[in-house]
């Protein structure tokens, strides 16, 4: 990323920006910001927060939905009365050890529950319920691989996950110039915290951790991870150290991360300014910092104090739980393929590219689709590219999912059976595509309401070339004389004339016959 100074006005940007041309200067080094690791390599660790899609909150009755009026889903259990009883979500319990079993961490037997003592307003009864010494998963591994954010390769390898435990999610507290308000409808929600282990070195790791983690909570339907709606939250964790240093060095907490792409940016930018910070001699220290998404830049938010005493202990209203091999069996078997071996098998099964897989993967649906367009006979390469080209381009351009795409993928596997059979050509299914993403009928009924059916009679077609070849008598020169591209032109008024019915390959040979033979 090239950066220099005047691009804008803004005094902090520009700050930064001399910053790194000083240093460029001095090294002669062409990365004016990031890359430049000058023997250092970074360490991340990534804290995540994911919301359990569940229909009611974790210990009471109320619903678990974002937003509606502040105070409206809320109970004494989830706005913490004295006295009251939490009453544990099977559900929300069932969701996070699916999780811990898509990430394949290894589920505790025996599992309980902790109050995490702490005073803050988001937290009425001053403890949060969450687990301490016994979560329900540990010991997992999220696979990154492939081409990162920044563009280059990836190694393949397992980033570890060191534990998956679940607790209530708290108030979300909203500050207004001289006061603050409470809202408490996300008070209890059910909350996963998966807390990776410190094996990241790129932002592109980090990034592709975190798509592989979204992309496996969508996958087993355990949440929507949408960011902008707080169903994901993350903590990132880092520090550089010289590359033949084993001892991490001080880790540095980067909070306020709004996306995927800010989590990237924040890191590259961190990475940056700390091994620059190192290499001028000042030494670092273990401090949390706030991303700044629009300066593109981190401010220290608090240096870190002693660390918290929260004075686990164990929660008493709630009976640990023991958790059977036939439940976990049970759970595991309702899981669904994982996204890469979905992925992998659909390269080996359907000899598809492994670029297209991947995009096919993403997405559980859009991968659902095209099996199930495939099992009705349509060759796996067509539907794929139909797929990626037509279909996504129509559902972007009307703000759709594929959930709700109006053409059911039974309907795409027909209209690739009728190029395939040559009722109609390549170029006029992309208007029928058109048509039926319009109006949801079926390609064979747009095909014979307008009439667009293939001529491959040589008699019918035949009308067209020589229309094309009375026409045109100075380009059938042309063609006599030896400019045998002229047939292309012929071709295009073939296709115009039958209003792109005409079989092309059909044309093609007509036309070239006839200019033989009249050139004979
Ligand atoms: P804390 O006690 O401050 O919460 P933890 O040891 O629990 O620290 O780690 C929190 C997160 O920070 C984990 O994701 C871990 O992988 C990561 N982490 C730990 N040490 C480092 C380090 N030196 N550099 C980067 N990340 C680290
Ligand atoms: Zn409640
Ligand atoms: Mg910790």
């Amino acid at each position: 990323m090239a950066v220099s100074a005047g691009t804008t006005n803004h005094e902090t940007f520009i700050r930064k920006t001399t910053i790194h041309k000083t240093f460029k200067e001095q090294e002669g080094d062409s990365h004016a910001m990031t890359g430049a690791l000058h023997g250092y390599e970074a360490i991340i660790g990534l804290e995540v927060h994911i919301q359990v899609r569940t229909s009611t909150k974790l210990f009471c009755g109320c619903p678990n939905r974002f937003g509606g009026e502040p105070n409206t889903r809320v109970c004494p259990v989830c706005m913490g009365y004295p006295g009251v009883l939490p009453v544990l979500n099977r559900e929300a319990v069932r969701k996070t050890l699916g999780a811990g079993l898509m990430c394949d961490c290894t589920i505790n037997t025996y599992s309980k529950f902790d109050r995490k003592n702490y005073f803050y307003p988001d937290m009425p009864k001053n403890y949060q319920i969450s687990q301490y010494d016994l979560p329900f998963c540990r010991g997992g591994t999220m696979p990154v691989s492939g081409v990162g954010l920044s563009g280059g390769e990836m190694q393949s390898k397992g980033i570890g996950i060191t534990r998956i435990h679940l607790e209530e999610d708290v108030a979300k507290s909203t500050h207004f110039g001289s006061y603050s308000g409470i809202d408490f409808n996300r008070a209890g929600i059910p909350l996963m915290e998966i807390v990776s282990e410190p094996d990241m070195r790129t932002p592109d790791e980090a990034y592709a951790y975190l798509t592989g983690l979204k992309q496996i909570m969508q996958y087993a339907e355990i949440s929507d991870c949408d960011m902008e709606k707080g169903q994901l939250r993350c903590d990132v964790n880092v520090s550089v150290r010289p590359v033949d240093q084993t001892a991490f060095g001080e880790k540095i907490e980067i909070k306020n991360l709004n996306s995927f792409r800010a989590v990237h940016r924040a890191l590259e930018y961190e990475i940056d300014r700390q091994i620059s910070d190192l290499r001028e001699g000042a030494s670092l220290r273990q401090e949390t910092r706030r991303w700044d998404d629009a300066l593109g830049m981190t401010a220290v938010m608090r240096v870190k104090e002693s660390a918290h005493d929260y004075r686990y202990f164990p929660e008493p209203d709630l009976m640990p739980l023991e958790i059977g091999t036939d439940w976990r069996n049970e759970i595991q078997d309702s899981l669904p393929e994982r996204p890469g071996v979905r992925r992998d098998r659909f390269v080996a099964h359907y000899r598809i590219t492994p670029y297209d897989a991947d995009v096919l993967t993403q997405d559980k649906l859009l991968a659902d689709y095209f099996e199930r367009a495939v099992a009705k006979g349509a060759t796996p390469k067509t539907v794929a590219n139909w797929m990626q080209t037509e279909l996504l381009r129509e559902l972007s351009d009307s703000a759709q999912g594929i959930a709700e795409s109006p053409v059911a993928p039974e309907a795409l596997a027909e209209l690739v059976a009728l190029i395939e059979d040559k009722t109609i050509s390549g170029k006029i299914a992309k208007d029928v595509f058109h048509i039926m993403f319009a109006t949801g009928k079926a390609p064979s009924v747009i095909v014979e309401e307008k009439g667009l059916k293939q001529v491959s009679d040589d008699a019918e077609i035949g009308v067209f070339v020589d229309r094309a070849l009375a026409e045109n008598p100075a380009v059938v020169e042309d063609y006599r004389t030896g400019n045998k591209k002229s047939l292309q032109f012929l071709m295009g008024q073939v296709m115009k004339f039958s209003r792109g019915k005409a079989n092309p390959q059909s044309a093609n040979r007509l036309l070239k016959e006839r200019l033989e033979a009249s050139e004979g």
